[in-house]
């Protein structure tokens, strides 16, 4: 075991090094090493801490994750109230508010600073001495959310500003970051597609998503989102320490938070205009969904000197951009099958321009959405392009005098196989595995790096593989011929070889990859790795019943169907012989049952514990085949202590529950 100096320089400087490329993948999009070197530094971290826990700081990144869920939300109560923006909704009423401002500190000119209305969930972020200590949503204006284990999980955060920095811009340790909690088009849709993969609901919109996932009890959820952060406002003591806010501006983004970098210093109401024009038609083409441009006053003195209104700030004006509508004609409702397997309809459009681009189909999502549209083919519909690029149908305005309604399919229109809708979801699916809409995802999935890790099977070869006929299913991966290969675009002799050879060695991979590989519904990794452990062989997942299976830990009844009905479809089962002969490893050994000396039992802590953090306490339970919980009940059977306890150490022992100190429950576990 290292020394504690030792340790605590090492932990120092992998600290710095993830922060730095924590910095450079979240805010600045330009990641420096790969995710795997990334995780094995997180991973180093994690180890020397759990070594010597004393050495943790709140603002190390291995605590942006963790925290157990909480019973509620702190109120607490916000420097300056939180207030909301005034919004012009044409250039005369951005004139009137020029004008307001001049009249009001009586000059004929004055600076603004333009930036992107970000359309997320705002959020006030406190740094004490540097570190981050509280992050609080606006709640009411005067009060907020205190939901500082959720804003920790989110990486474009610093968790702790460098001191020359602070120091560079004269500002305090204890300062304030104000801005908005927001989801990119690429996370929205990246998580719709998800949910689709898994039979759930698509979410509606990016700005409630991103919103509902700071605003959970758990952490662990809104970790899972993957969320960004643009600050827009920098104060101290309640105020803006800075004389102008394009510098604040310039000094957050020194502080590496990010902001809106397309930020613009106007020198009147004209320039600003522009501004506002130019974004309106490049909005489509950001990352994140904006629903405007705000516009403030540049001059901290000035803004002080308008003051606010009840409800706004008198130096600033949201300017919101026209939703862009059109109504047209539903000449056709046609299926589409997704890379999912996902039968989708779509409405085909008598073509119509809706802010400069034309539209022509627009998806309805699923039989739930068109049923509640009530939309039938013959019928006049509003569609929108509310920001994003996909325009969507708002609402029948006319029933047309022949609508017919849409009948949805039996069959696959792709390949003909089964279709199937899962009791709680919203579509209905292609069952084959093999279906040919579905093979480049399948691929594409099989081939990823946590199922068998062919990392050489990207997009783009798999595209080539499954137009030119090479590849129909993942089983034929393992018959391709080396000539063929190197003859494909962008492919050589070498770069065949190299994917020949990691084809290859995912054969020897385990048994848990594999099953979490083939892609049958609701099967993630961890299901995966707990149904190899428990039937131990390909074989003998493939035959068992439903009830078999629910015997799995973690494994309920919508997933026992789901893996029975992926077995029982005559083209998975062709696929699942061809796997074995062709060598894949297809038994894993069944693990001997892990420690299980707190099997059983359940734990509440309470108070601070001084040589773990909750979650390593928490994790120690886990791993001991404990369980911990949050609050005292009868069924709990140790509540632990440290200093300075809530409630629940009361009501323990009101209850008479065994009440255990910190060295009591370090010796209960050395047991
Ligand atoms: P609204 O909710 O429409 O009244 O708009 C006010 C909200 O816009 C503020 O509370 C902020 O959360 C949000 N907002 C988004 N982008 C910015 C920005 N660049 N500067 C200030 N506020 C912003
Ligand atoms: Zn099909």
């Amino acid at each position: 075991m290292s020394s504690a100096k030792a340790a605590a320089k090492d932990i120092a400087r992998l600290r710095q090094e993830i922060r730095h490329h924590e910095y450079c993948y979240y805010v600045l999009d330009e990641p420096e090493i790969s995710d795997a070197k990334f995780d094995r530094l997180m991973n180093q971290l994690k180890a020397l801490e759990a070594e010597h826990p004393r050495l943790v700081t709140p603002d190390s990144p291995s605590q942006r994750v963790g925290g157990a869920p909480r019973e509620g939300f702190l109120t607490v109560r916000h420097s300056r109230a939180m207030l909301s923006l005034d919004n012009a909704y044409s250039y005369d009423e951005l004139r009137d508010f020029d004008r307001r401002v001049r009249e009001g500190i009586g000059r004929d000119r004055v600076d603004y600073v333009c930036e992107h209305k970000f359309d997320g969930l705002s959020i006030s972020l406190q740094y004490e001495d540097g570190v981050l200590v509280r992050g609080v949503t606006r709640g009411d204006g005067t009060t907020g959310e205190d939901v500082t284990p959720n804003v920790k999980t989110i990486r474009s955060i610093p968790l702790s500003v460098a001191r020359d920095i602070l120091k560079k811009h004269r500002l305090p340790g204890d300062f304030e970051v104000r801005g908005e909690i927001i989801m990119t088009r690429a996370a929205f849709e990246g998580l719709n597609r998800q949910q689709e993969q898994q039979g759930l609901k698509r979410y509606v919109n990016p700005r409630n998503t991103a919103a509902g996932a700071v605003r959970v009890l758990d952490p662990a959820i809104t970790a899972s989102r993957r969320l960004d952060f643009y600050a827009y406002l920098l104060l101290a003591d309640g105020r803006p320490p800075l004389k102008r806010h394009a510098d604040s501006l310039a000094a957050l983004q020194q502080m590496q938070f990010r902001i809106c970098a397309e930020f613009a210093a106007s020198r009147s109401i004209e320039e600003v205009e522009k501004y506002c024009d130019r974004w309106e038609e490049k909005r489509e083409k950001l990352p994140y969904e904006i629903d405007g441009i705000v516009v403030k006053v540049d001059e901290a003195a000035v803004q002080q000197e308008l003051g606010h209104t009840a409800k706004a700030p008198r130096w600033a004006i949201a300017y919101k951009y026209p939703a862009r509508q059109e109504t047209t004609l539903v000449n056709d409702i046609i299926v589409q099958v997704g890379r999912t397997g996902a039968l989708t309809p779509v409405a085909v459009l008598e073509p119509v321009q809706v802010g400069g681009v034309t539209v022509s189909r627009s998806t309805l999502h699923n039989m739930d959405e068109v049923e509640r549209l009530g939309v039938q083919i013959g019928d006049t519909v509003l569609i929108e392009r509310a920001g994003e690029v996909i325009p969507h149908v708002v609402k029948v305005v006319k029933e047309g005098k022949d609508r017919r309604p849409f009948a949805i399919l039996t069959k696959c229109p792709e390949c003909g196989s089964r279709i199937h809708k899962a009791e709680d979801e919203v579509a209905y699916r292609c069952v084959n595995a093999a279906c040919p809409a579905k093979r480049k995802e399948s691929l594409l999935h099989f081939a990823g790096r946590h199922a068998m890790n062919i990392d050489g099977l990207g997009e783009k070869i798999v595209d080539q593989l499954v137009d030119s006929g090479m590849v129909k299913d993942v089983a034929d991966l393992y018959h391709l011929k080396l000539e063929p290969l190197a003859a494909l675009e962008r492919m050589a002799e070498k770069s065949a070889q190299n994917l020949l050879d990691e084809i290859e060695a995912s054969k020897k991979l385990s048994l848990s990859r594999l099953i979490y590989a083939l892609g049958i519904r609701f099967v993630g990794e961890r299901t995966g790795q707990l149904l190899a452990e428990h039937f131990g062989s390909l074989d003998a997942l493939k035959d068992a019943t439903e009830e078999q299976l629910i015997e799995v830990p973690e494994v309920g009844p919508k997933v026992a169907a789901s893996i029975v009905e992926f077995f029982s479809e005559a083209a998975n089962k062709k696929l699942v012989k061809r796997l074995v002969e062709a060598g894949l490893n297809v038994k894993e050994e069944r693990k001997a049952p892990k420690d299980t000396r707190l099997a059983g039992k359940t734990f509440v802590f309470t108070g601070e514990l001084s040589n773990y953090s909750r979650e390593q306490a928490g994790g120690l339970v886990t791993s001991h085949g404990g369980k911990v919980t949050s609050s005292v009940s009868k069924k709990t059977d140790y509540v632990v202590v440290g200093v300075e306890p809530g409630s629940k150490y009361d009501k323990a022992k009101s209850l008479g529950i065994a009440i255990l100190d910190e060295a009591a429950f370090q010796k209960l576990l050395s047991k």
